[in-house]
């Protein structure tokens, strides 16, 4: 009977997975219909497994956003390869509780492989400590608990077990485009959301080097210190410069750089795009994510710290803190992470990994940048339009001047409606130093030059009207 209702259940997701390219982008329900369907009286005694599930299925399926799919440019999102769905299922039947080895060895041993490729991709230092947590706000978290850690601790201070009250004050400095994600864990680690010093960018969203040297300049000399960068800025995907930045930083004894590297951080697996990061394994922690670029299914990311001992310190819960975890020793991650009990989120990305190699891990994350370079001459190519950013990465900003010489400003979102309506792929909006603009983002491992040469088309036909 189970077995009968998971390979009837694998059927309907290959059928869904199937449907990806050709159903429309974004699905057309009104959460009301929504509602009606799913949200019902909890039965008294149980319902028959498979009634349900053909119903989820169907009902969560129609609803479900095309996001996996190859023309779905909105936000950063990245889909899935079907070998890291397939580990995803194997990681729920396992059901392992990825907290200690002993909970789960082939999770904890799963996760020593994939730090230990992802240092090497990146060119972090080889003894960094890593944890794989849920996305890039909670590796910002992990990252900044240990430069809290770090930069308390050398002013004899352990805030692990004395907490925050009566320690010397912690300056945090930040760029102006720095995403919120990072405001978020500041916040959630006491440093204050707003508490910070905010360094001026360029016109791509790149910080001033100017601007971080007389922003340290303004803060005392012994002041604990946390710098945070950017590889990847979220609209122009444009990076910090990062060597240049670490360079000053590095004048201040102690001081702690974190970078929030989460689409920008895989560059560096790509001898094209490496220069963009460079400098990058001088800093002190990264964040990363994996459910954007390496397209792993929710809810993948990672934390890095170049200092093992300290991310330890910072992450594992009393009488948990060893780190030697040699031959003879096992991993437990709870000694990395936010999280005690987790899911086994290594076999996604070992997956996904081990199928690309080192190679395809580049040529998926260059070929995505070719395939945003290739949108962005396609549409400027036509009148009225105009591409904001130096398109360096995957990231593209487009603005809409109407014929009539009208707003661009209305004409801009008016053209993002009209291409979400007719569904042929899915984007958003924003704002750019005042502007409105449409933003693509190419993350997808299946997005094709044909997709890309259409979504151009649907783009340029809706701002024709
Ligand atoms: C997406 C993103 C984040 C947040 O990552 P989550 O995985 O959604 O938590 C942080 N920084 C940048 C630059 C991003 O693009």
């Amino acid at each position: 009977m189970s077995a009968e209702l998971l390979r009837r259940t694998a059927e309907l997701a290959v059928d869904f997975l199937d449907s990806l390219p050709d159903r429309p982008v974004m699905p057309r329900q009104h959460v009301a219909e929504l509602r009606e369907q799913l949200v019902v009286e909890l039965p008294e005694t149980g319902e028959d497994p498979s009634a349900v599930i053909e119903h989820l299925a169907d009902v969560g399926g129609r609803a479900a956003v095309a996001m996996a799919g190859p023309r779905y440019f909105g936000f950063v999102i990245g889909g899935s390869l079907p070998a890291a769905v397939a580990a995803d299922w194997l990681t729920s039947t396992w059901d392992q509780n990825a907290g200690l080895y002993v909970a789960g060895p082939a999770a904890s041993v799963v996760e020593e492989a994939v730090g230990a490729w992802l240092i090497d991709l990146f060119g972090l230092p080889p003894t960094s400590g890593f944890g794989l947590v849920t996305g890039c706000q909670m590796a910002h978290f992990t990252c900044l608990a240990a430069a809290r850690q770090s930069v308390l601790e050398r002013v004899g201070w352990d805030p692990t077990t004395q907490g925050l009250f009566g320690a010397p004050e912690i300056q945090v400095v930040v760029g102006a485009e720095a995403h919120s994600t990072l405001h978020t864990a500041l916040q959630y680690l006491g440093l204050g959301r707003d508490r910070v010093h905010v360094v001026p960018t360029d016109g791509e969203g790149r910080i001033e080097l100017s601007g971080l040297a007389e922003t340290l300049d303004a803060i005392p000399a012994d002041a604990p210190l946390i710098v945070c960068l950017q590889a990847g800025n979220v609209n122009t995907g444009s990076f910090d410069p990062i060597r240049g930045a670490i360079e000053i930083v590095r004048r201040r004894e102690g001081a702690w750089v974190h970078v929030d590297g989460a689409f920008g951080l895989w560059a560096a697996a790509s001898p094209e795009l490496v220069g963009l990061v460079d400098g990058i394994g001088e800093a002190d922690s990264w964040a990363t994510d994996a459910h954007k670029w390496l397209n792993v299914p929710y809810d993948s990311g990672l934390a890095f710290v170049a200092d093992a001992a300290v991310h330890a310190r910072a992450m594992a819960p009393p009488h948990a803190a060893y780190l030697e975890y040699g031959p003879e020793q096992e991993r437990d991650e709870v000694s990395w992470v936010p999280e005690f009990s987790r899911r086994a989120r290594g076999f996604t990305m070992y997956a996904a990994l081990r199928t690309l190699g080192r190679r395809g891990v580049r040529d998926m994350i260059e070929g995505t940048c070719a395939i945003a370079r290739r949108m962005a001459a396609g549409l400027a190519e036509a009148d009225g339009v105009e591409i904001l950013n130096e398109v360096v990465l995957n990231q593209v900003l487009v603005r809409f001047t109407p014929a009539d010489g009208g707003d661009a400003d209305a004409f801009t979102r008016e053209v993002i409606r009209r291409v979400q309506e007719d569904g042929t792929l899915w984007l958003s909006g924003t704002s750019w130093h005042g502007m409105a603009a449409m933003r693509i983002s190419v993350s997808n491992w299946s997005t094709t030059e044909a997709d890309a040469d259409a979504s151009v088309e649907a783009i340029l036909r809706c701002a024709r009207g």
